[in-house]
């Protein structure tokens, strides 16, 4: 198991969690509070605070975490989704521990998800 920390949400959820989708170094959830039909989150057992620390993860993982996520959307029956990422609290970031969201489902596939709206309407104040 890579390293993680004690009081980190996710690297409690990657140890132990209600998977919807789980491989070697990555695993798959539902989200709590679902801004679409399915939305999934994929989580990296390897903890980095944020997106901007990909660089933590060699070529290998790299590649793996993105078929992951593409494994992840078509389990759990999705062909066509959104794939996102927010970086830091100003685009919507609240957990800080890298994490993919998967959205989609539905007729609301082109809906923007509420914290991307959110921070695209801060950006344009
Ligand atoms: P972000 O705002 O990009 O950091 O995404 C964090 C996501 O984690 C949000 O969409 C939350 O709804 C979700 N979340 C927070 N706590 C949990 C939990 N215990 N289980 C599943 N999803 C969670
Ligand atoms: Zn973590």
């Amino acid at each position: 198991m890579p390293k993680q920390h004690d009081d980190c949400l996710f690297c409690s959820i990657a140890r132990e969690g209600a998977y919807v989708h789980k491989g070697k170094g990555f695993v798959a959830i539902n989200d709590i509070n679902p801004q679409a039909p399915v939305h999934v989150l994929v989580i990296p057992e390897r903890h980095v605070d944020t997106f901007r620390e990909v660089g933590d993860f060699d070529a290998r993982e790299s590649r793996r975490m993105l078929e992951f996520v593409a494994e992840t959307a078509e389990k759990v029956g999705l062909r066509d989704y959104r794939v996102l990422v927010n970086v830091g609290p100003s685009a919507g970031q609240t957990v800080f521990h890298l994490h993919w969201h998967i959205l989609g489902g539905g007729d609301t596939g082109a809906e923007v998800p509420s914290a991307v709206a959110t921070a695209v309407a801060e950006l344009e104040e």
